[in-house]
C-alpha cells in the first residue's frame, strides 16, 4: 500500500530529500509556512552561491562537527556526486579558484532554484506554501526540514522548537565577533580588508581574509574559528584571537627586515620592506604600546601574534548559520527520532555545524539524499 510523506519546510535539505525519494512508492507533500519555497536558498545565493566545494571527499568530511556524524550520507553523496546531478537538471557548476563550487556564470540563483522545483514537480511532488506546521501529524512519514535560526526574514525563525521537547537552544556561527576598537584606529581602519592574513585561535590558524566593521571582524577566516569561540563565549566574558599580519614570513624573517631598516622610519618600513597595508599598520599602533611598537624584536612578534580581545558574537539573526536544535544524540544512524519511529530530521535544525565554503549546503543535499535513498529501499 502506498504510503504519504510529509516534509515540513522547504528549503535545501527539503529540496534534496524531494528530489530523491521514490514517488512511485509514496506520495510526498512539501509544507512551507511561506508564499515560495527556497527562500534561504536564494539568500545564501547572494554573495556568490557557493553550493558546495571541490576538496577530496576525505578533506571535506574534516570540515563537519561532530566529527563523523555526516560521514556516511557525505559519502554517500559526495560533493561530485552533487555536481554531476546539479549538471543534470541543466545547472552546469565550475571551480573557482579557492575550491569552491558555484553555477557557471550566468546562471542566476533563482534559476538554480527555479530548476530543482521544476524537477521536483515532474517527480509528482505536491507543494503546499502558506502552510506554518504546528506539531501535527500529517502523513505515515514525517520529514522535518524546518532549518535553522539565522535570519528569520526567509522563515528560518527556529520557533519550530516548542514542538520537540528535546531541542537544544540556538547560538548563531558562521558570523562576525565583536571588539572594541579603540576609536581613533576605527577612525583609520573601518571598511578596510585585512587580506592574506592568519587568525590563531586556541591553537588552530586559519587563513584568509577579514574586514574590520564598527562591530568588529567579519570574513571567511574568522567564521572558521567560530564554533571555538562560540563555546568559550557561553561560558566566559571575553576571549583572545591572536592576527598573523604578514603569514608569509617567519619572526626572524621580520625581525631581520626590521634590523635592516637603517634610517627609514619604523612605519615606512613595515610598508614598503614588509609591505603591510596600511589597516595592520593603523592596527598595530592602536593595539601595541608605544614602548614595544619601538622595540624591534616586540614589534616582529606582535607583526606575528597581535593579540584582539573579542567580547561578542553578531545577533543571530544576522549569523550564516546555527548550531542548536535537534540533538544528534536523540537521533539514529538514520535521522529518525529515537523515541517517534517514521519522524525524521534534515538539514540545519540538527546541531551539527561545518564553516562556510558550500559546506553547508552539500551537508544539508547528502542529509537528504541519504534519508530519501534509505527510504525508498526501505521494505514496505
Ligand atoms: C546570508 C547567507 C549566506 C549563505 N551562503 C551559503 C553558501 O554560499 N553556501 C552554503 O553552503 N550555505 C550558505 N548558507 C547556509 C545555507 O543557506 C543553509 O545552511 C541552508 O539553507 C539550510 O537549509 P535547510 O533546508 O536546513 O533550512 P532552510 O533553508 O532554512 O529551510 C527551512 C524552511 O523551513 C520553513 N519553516 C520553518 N518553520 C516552519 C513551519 N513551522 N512550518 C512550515 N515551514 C516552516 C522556513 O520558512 C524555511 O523555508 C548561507 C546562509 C545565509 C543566511
Amino acid at each position: 500500500m502506498r504510503k504519504s510523506i510529509a516534509i515540513i519546510g522547504g528549503g535545501a535539505a527539503a529540496l534534496a530529500f524531494a528530489s530523491f525519494i521514490n514517488t512511485e512508492r509514496y506520495d510526498v507533500t512539501i509544507y512551507e509556512k511561506n508564499k515560495a519555497l527556497g527562500r534561504k536558498f536564494l539568500v545564501a545565493g547572494k554573495g556568490g552561491f557557493n553550493l558546495t566545494h571541490s576538496q577530496a571527499i576525505s578533506t571535506l568530511k574534516g570540515k563537519y562537527t561532530p566529527e563523523g556524524f555526516l560521514d556516511r550520507c557525505l559519502d554517500t553523496f559526495t560533493n561530485t556526486d552533487f555536481r554531476k546531478w546539479l549538471d543534470e537538471i541543466g545547472i552546469p557548476t565550475y571551480i573557482g579558484s579557492s575550491g569552491r563550487i558555484f553555477p557557471i556564470q550566468g546562471i542566476k540563483p533563482i534559476e538554480v532554484l527555479q530548476n530543482i522545483l521544476q524537477h521536483i514537480k515532474n517527480r509528482g511532488v505536491v507543494i503546499k506554501t502558506d502552510y506554518e506546521w504546528k506539531g501535527e501529524r500529517l502523513a505515515d512519514v514525517m520529514v522535518y526540514a524546518l532549518g535553522g535560526a539565522s535570519w528569520p526574514v526567509t522563515g528560518s525563525d527556529g520557533s519550530w522548537i516548542q514542538y520537540f521537547e528535546e531541542a537544544l537552544p540556538f547560538y548563531g556561527v558562521n558570523c562576525a565577533v565583536r571588539v572594541e576598537w579603540p576609536k581613533s584606529t576605527l577612525q583609520q581602519v573601518e571598511g578596510k580588508p585585512l587580506k592574506n592574513i592568519g587568525i590563531e585561535y586556541k591553537n588552530t590558524r586559519y587563513h584568509g581574509e577579514a574586514v574590520i566593521t564598527k562591530f568588529g571582524l567579519e570574513g571567511g577566516v574568522i567564521y572558521q574559528h567560530s564554533l571555538e569561540i562560540r563555546s568559550a563565549l557561553n561560558m566566559h566574558q571575553s576571549t583572545t584571537i591572536y592576527l598573523d599580519l604578514k603569514k608569509d614570513l617567519s619572526e626572524q624573517q621580520i625581525l631581520l627586515k626590521l634590523k635592516q631598516s637603517g634610517e627609514k622610519t619604523l612605519t615606512s618600513t613595515l610598508k614598503r620592506d614588509l609591505k603591510l597595508s596600511k589597516a595592520s599598520i593603523e592596527l598595530l599602533k592602536g593595539f601595541v604600546s608605544k614602548d614595544d611598537f619601538l622595540h624591534k624584536v616586540t614589534l616582529a612578534q606582535c607583526i606575528k601574534k597581535l593579540p584582539i580581545l573579542v567580547t561578542d558574537m553578531a545577533p543571530i539573526d544576522e549569523a550564516i548559520s546555527t548550531i542548536g536544535g535537534i540533538p544528534i544524540d536523540s537521533l539514529t544512524s538514520n535521522f529518525e527520532l529515537s523515541d517517534i519511529p517514521d519522524h525524521y530530521c534534515i538539514g540545519e535544525m540538527v546541531n551539527w555545524h561545518a564553516p562556510t565554503g558550500g559546506y553547508l549546503l552539500q551537508g544539508c543535499f547528502s542529509m537528504g539524499y541519504f534519508l530519501a535513498t534509505n527510504l525508498s529501499a526501505r521494505h514496505p
